[in-house]
């Protein structure tokens, strides 16, 4: 893994303002936060910085601001939820740059905690404009970024302070890149990697991606439907992509040239409406009625991927292997994850998932708790599964 330099390396902090990258972009309905995970994920980096005597200043953005700032998308109303997860009270400043914000940081004493006004009121903040990102490092000695999740996407918050300020990688930051390190960047063998989800058309990198690197490939949900009709088999009414039969097969061939096995599904739990409690009966794949759809994959193919997640010492998981949200068409998500979970606390497994609809699926399942690792981090996430370099994170490692 690259180097970077991480909060270890911050000793002697007391007095020294931080800017500190962080996720706040929580749900909200009717003014009340919904949600705190994201909170509780960067609270260990804040207060462990606010013990060292640092004055602790969060940039966050909140939503996508179209034309400057706005009262529902200000963070001013997440600020109470903060100071709960926090346990104590934090001070707030109407813009992240300019007077309001300078005034606010000079005021600020040791230990004290600041929230800076949504970085994406500005316009330059996407840009990753070097004016604004200027006007944001005046407000700093040091930036620490702790935002993982926004971390592909090359903004002067999340990319260009590091070119300004020394570098560091929050807790959180430092736990997500340990934790995909050990999933794809060097991983013990085999690898297996399961994907599921809706559609190829969605996931063509990630697939490419992973045929290079895991050992098996594990392909579930509706988007197993498009590599099943691609070998030619009548899908009924299933979800299916028929244009990318071509992409579907080439993505075949360069497995096997890559020697990643496939695993696709060999039954399926098939219905003829999608909704919860459809009469629904199994199927051999290749004997799914025209009027049917495989709203899951069946129990053969369950044992099929339980079997190689018990030879598997690595699983890298992203999406559901069936319509997770419509019981029983949860079924083989649900045994699978249960699987995963048992082999993990076994201490046979390293397992890590996320993007879209995977924690929501774990969760469904009871088991996001007993994964290695879980990320919430949704689009980097998935950046990170397709290869790509993700600029906050390079950078830290570039500048350290
Ligand atoms: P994604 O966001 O691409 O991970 O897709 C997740 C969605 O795929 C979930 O809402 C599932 O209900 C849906 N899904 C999974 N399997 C199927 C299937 N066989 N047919 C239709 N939808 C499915």
């Amino acid at each position: 893994m690259p180097a970077f330099k991480t909060l270890d390396d911050l000793t002697d902090i007391a007095g020294k303002r931080v800017l500190v990258r962080v996720d706040l972009n929580v749900p909200v309905a009717d003014g009340k936060v919904t949600d705190k995970t994201r909170i509780e994920r960067v609270a260990p980096t804040i207060l462990e910085l606010s013990k060292k005597g640092a004055k602790v200043i969060l940039l966050a953005h909140f939503g996508r601001p179209k034309d400057g700032p706005s009262a529902d998308l200000s963070l001013s109303q997440i600020l109470s939820a903060v100071n709960e997860v926090l346990g104590q009270k934090i001070l707030f400043a109407t813009d992240c740059i300019g007077p309001d914000a300078e005034q606010a940081v000079s005021a600020m004493k040791n230990g004290e905690i600041l929230l800076l006004e949504n970085t994406r009121f500005h316009k330059a903040e996407e840009k990753n404009d070097a004016a604004f990102t200027e006007a944001l490092a005046r407000n700093g000695d040091l930036f620490v970024n702790d935002a993982f999740s926004a971390a592909h996407r090359a903004h002067s918050s999340t990319e260009g302070l590091a070119h300004h300020l020394p570098a560091y990688a929050g807790r959180t930051m430092q736990e997500e890149l340990e934790a995909l390190e050990k999933g794809l960047g060097n991983p013990s063998r085999p690898v297996v990697a399961i994907v599921g989800g809706a559609k190829v058309s969605s996931k063509i990198d990630l697939l490419q991606n992973l045929v290079k690197k895991v050992d098996a490939l594990v392909i579930g949900g509706g988007m197993a439907n498009t590599f099943i009709a691609a070998q030619g088999i009548d899908v009924g009414k299933s979800l299916c992509e028929h244009d990318l039969a071509e992409t579907a097969k080439a993505i075949m061939t360069e497995a096997k040239a890559s020697n990643c096995t496939i695993v696709l599904p060999v039954d399926g739990v098939i219905a003829r409406e999608f909704k919860a409690g459809a009469a629904n009966e199994v199927v051999a794949i290749d004997a799914i009625p025209a009027d049917a759809m495989v709203l899951d994959v069946g129990p053969k193919s369950i044992e099929a991927v339980n079997e190689w997640i018990s030879k598997a010492s690595t699983l890298v998981w992203n999406g559901p292997l069936g319509a997770f949200e419509i019981s029983p068409f949860d079924a083989a998500t649900v045994a699978a994850a249960k699987h995963a979970a048992a082999e993990t606390k076994a201490g046979k497994l390293t397992s890590v998932a996320g993007g879209g609809d995977t924690v929501a699926a774990l969760n469904h399942a009871g088991v996001a708790d007993d994964f290695s690792y879980v990320s919430t981090a949704g689009g980097a996430f998935l950046e990170w599964m397709e290869g790509k370099e993700l600029p906050g994170v390079s950078v830290l490692s570039k500048t350290a």
